[in-house]
């Protein structure tokens, strides 16, 4: 019984029935006209999603981290600079995959619970006299320790440095449940997955490609085949594909804009803010804190939970999946075991939220944690009742 619970892990996160049954289609000849019509309104729709004024979708049958490769293999040469923040596990994780493909990546370490240093990014920016940084890696959302990062503080950053390095930013865990304005803050290339924010089974990488990028694909040597943009743009601009795609994602994908947009974006954000909002207010009644050292760096998607000395917050997931049938997030690199985490994205409503804090406070109480049964759902409850109104009233 324990598949009847949601999950709340930062990705895969929970799939609506209407989106599910989107993918379950019978196969489809995708040179076919038919695939045409079901493409074009997923890409159309990310694009609404991303906010883009200008530039070109790419879905490839991948994951997020197949989006990181893509981007730079479709932009950069071997040798090449880029500057990037390393502050978690998943900025950690793009950093190393730039240096197997080749390229001199400039770290600028910062600590696990704060986001990207604008002020010493900015001054490295300066810094790069003869422009040999050429693109900036960022992590909007750090889903490691539940840190966001201001991507328009970043564009002011490159743009008070007046310096032309590309701006690369992966919005995994941030994208469709956080805002985001891909053309609004100057982003070259943005990063999704199916599997978080749009609620779908894993299995694509989605991309926005800002015209600046494109112009990069021309000068570009590192080796790219499968990811290359140049294949899927020529492709794709015949209502076609370089090879099989994934339908059934992309049918759901198409789904998954419409409901994203049937509910508003601005709701969708709203909404995420909120049931952060209570999860943050259970955090504090438990007399623990968020990860995330200020308020500003909250995420609405995940909340990595600092346990308190002598815990292990490993401890806890493994706990609640074995005995409750429930997932949550471990700790891992750095805040392996001093963190659990609550991924709180996607296909998620209060009183669902609700049942998640309340096992995670059984867990606690069988491990023995000073904690009181009830009073982290107690504070969220008070911050739920009555609504949208009286959360935003609250905030
Ligand atoms: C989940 C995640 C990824 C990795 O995505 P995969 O789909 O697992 O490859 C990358 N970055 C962030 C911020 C993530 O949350």
């Amino acid at each position: 019984m324990s598949l009847q619970n949601p999950v709340f892990i930062p990705g895969p996160t929970n799939i609506p029935d209407a989106i599910r049954k989107a993918c379950d289609m019978p196969t489809l000849d995708h040179r076919s006209a038919a695939f045409a019509r079901l493409f074009r309104p997923a890409v159309d729709g990310v694009r609404r999603i991303l906010k883009m004024a200008e530039g070109e979708v790419i879905l490839l049958p991948s994951t997020g981290t197949g989006g990181w490769e893509a981007a730079i293999s479709n932009t950069l040469s071997p040798g090449d600079t880029v500057l990037a923040a390393r502050f978690g596990m998943f900025s950690q994780r793009w950093i190393d995959l730039c240096q197997r493909h080749g390229l001199t990546v400039q770290v600028i370490e910062a600590p696990w619970g704060e986001g990207a240093p604008l002020a010493a990014i900015e001054a490295a920016l300066r810094a790069d006299g003869g422009r040999t940084i050429r693109a900036v890696l960022a992590t909007h959302n750090e889903t490691a320790t539940g840190v966001k990062s201001d991507i328009a503080g970043l564009r002011r950053a490159l743009d008070a440095a007046d310096h032309p390095a590309l701006l690369f930013v992966d919005g995994v865990s941030s994208i469709a449940s956080m805002p985001f304005e891909m053309s609004g803050w100057g982003v070259d290339i943005a990063i999704a997955g199916s599997q978080k924010g749009f609620m779908l089974p894993a299995g694509l990488a989605i991309l926005g490609v800002s015209p600046k990028a494109l112009a990069a694909m021309d000068t570009a040597m590192l080796p790219r085949a499968f990811f290359d943009f140049r294949d899927m743009l020529r492709s794709t601009a015949a209502g076609g594909y370089p090879y099989t795609p994934a339908a059934g994602l992309i049918a759901g994908l198409a789904r998954s804009v419409e409901m994203l947009e049937d509910e508003g974006l601005a709701q969708v954000y709203a909404r995420h803010a909120r049931i952060a909002g209570g999860v943050r207010q259970a955090v504090a009644a438990w007399g623990m804190r968020p990860c995330a050292v200020t308020p500003d760096l909250y995420s609405d998607t995940v909340t990595a939970v600092v346990v308190p000395e002598g815990c292990n917050g490993t401890d806890l997931v493994k706990l609640a999946a074995d005995t409750y049938g429930m997932a949550f997030g471990v700790g891992l690199g750095e805040v392996a075991g001093k963190v659990f985490r609550i991924g709180h994205l996607g296909m998620l409503t209060e009183p669902m939220m609700l049942s998640g804090l309340a096992t995670a406070e059984m867990c606690m109480a069988d491990l023995g944690w000073p904690v009181r049964l009830g009073s982290g759902v107690a504070a969220a409850q008070a911050f739920y009742r009555k609504g949208p109104q009286a959360a935003k009233a609250a905030a």
